[in-house]
């Protein structure tokens, strides 16, 4: 479905499109450029050949996967590769793609500073961004100029802006969580305008009064892989009210003022408003704020940790999240996961199981 999406793209409206490796770039540039961003989350499921055998078995599988991908070919329609700095395993893929991938075609690369920015990191990542854009320009592509830089950013600032307004009232939604995320997933790959319009659609379905019956539960994590997890938790009596998924919720910028007189400025505003990730900063604090306002807001009675095995920026902070989940008397669920297609029987005996004590009269209370 993708690849007729991607061919339709590129034939219709003469777009490039570029697979995107996770998590953070700077997608307005791209959108500015007329390319495509396809993002590549693994994908789940076995690896698609056996050049994930030429990683280490301690690789992250979206790493092992995404290569295995590549080299079968799962990715020619595209024509580049982008490699932001997200850990050293996606930087690594950037060198291993072309050597043992066989991927011919460009690969850029977009390195991110760590930590909160200072005056000298500001300045780096404009570099690295305008560098991006100059990279890109090699798929044969003009240069954005200020005013298309200044559209694009519009144009995401409202998608944020419409899945804020819909995490905020996700209780009056009466679509279920698999539906739900099946189409904020799709921003992954569609042209920003197409999922504004399904985002539309979907906003359209608010209700005055609250929809969702079951009991709200938030989940913190990397990529809502297997996507079964939302059958699993509705089928146990839950919903996600929440989340803070690298993929999905954590991506949503909620600033709303930006100055554009310099659009290039205003991406590294946006850059430094992001909510807090692992793969941007180690520190934690902030993070565990955020993820408390989160918890809060949407009155989650549980919290469910859902990370990717061998994933050395999200697990770093497990602990921490862990410690203060338990220091607040949160209930918890830590699941781990290697992109497996579905869940095994046991892990869905946890979820339900855990979902069974928050219904529990002394877990509401
Ligand atoms: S799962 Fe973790 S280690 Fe793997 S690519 Fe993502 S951030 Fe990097």
């Amino acid at each position: 479905m993708r690849k007729a999406y991607i061919e339709e793209q590129k034939s219709r409206h003469g777009r490039k499109a570029v697979v995107v490796l996770p998590v953070h770039y700077p997608r307005e540039i791209l959108t500015a450029m007329n390319v495509l961003a396809v993002e590549l989350w693994g994908p789940p499921g076995p690896p698609r050949g056996p050049e994930a055998g030429r990683l280490q078995t301690y690789v992250c599988a979206v790493v092992r996967n995404a290569l295995a991908f590549i080299a079968s070919g799962g990715a020619d329609v595209a024509d580049g590769a982008l490699f932001p700095h997200t850990c050293d395993s996606v930087q690594g893929l950037a060198t291993l793609a072309p050597d043992f991938g066989g991927w011919k075609k460009p690969a850029f690369r977009f390195i991110h500073p760590k930590g909160p920015l200072r005056a000298s990191s500001r300045a780096f990542i404009r570099a690295e961004m305008v560098a991006l854009a100059q990279s890109l320009a090699t798929l044969g592509v003009a240069p954005p100029t200020d005013d298309a830089l200044r559209d694009a950013i519009r144009l995401h600032r409202e998608i944020d802006a419409l899945k804020l307004r819909l995490a905020d009232r996700r209780a009056y939604l009466p679509v279920n969580d698999a539906d739900y995320y099946r189409v904020l997933r799709r921003g992954e790959f569609l042209w920003p305008t197409d999922h504004l319009n399904e985002l539309r659609d979907i906003e359209r379905k608010l209700l005055d009064t609250p929809a969702q019956k079951g009991i709200p539960i938030f989940i913190t994590g990397y990529v809502p892989e297997p996507m079964s997890i939302f059958d699993v938790v509705a089928e146990a009596g839950a919903y996600v009210a929440g989340d803070d998924y690298a993929a999905v919720g954590r991506r949503v910028n909620s600033r709303t003022e930006l100055d554009l007189s310099d659009p290039w400025a205003a991406l590294v505003d946006l850059y430094d408003s992001a909510s807090p990730c692992p793969t941007h900063s180690a520190e934690q604090a902030p993070r565990l704020a955020h993820l408390d306002a989160i918890m809060q807001r949407c009155g989650a009675r549980g919290v469910i940790i859902h990370e990717q095995k061998f994933c050395e920026p999200q697990l770093f902070d497990v602990p921490a999240l862990r410690r203060h989940f338990g220091a607040h008397g949160i209930p918890q669920l830590y699941l781990e996961g290697e992109l497996e297609s579905d869940f095994s029987g046991q892990a869905r005996t946890r979820i339900e199981a855990f979902i069974e004590t928050l219904s529990s009269p002394r877990s509401a209370a």
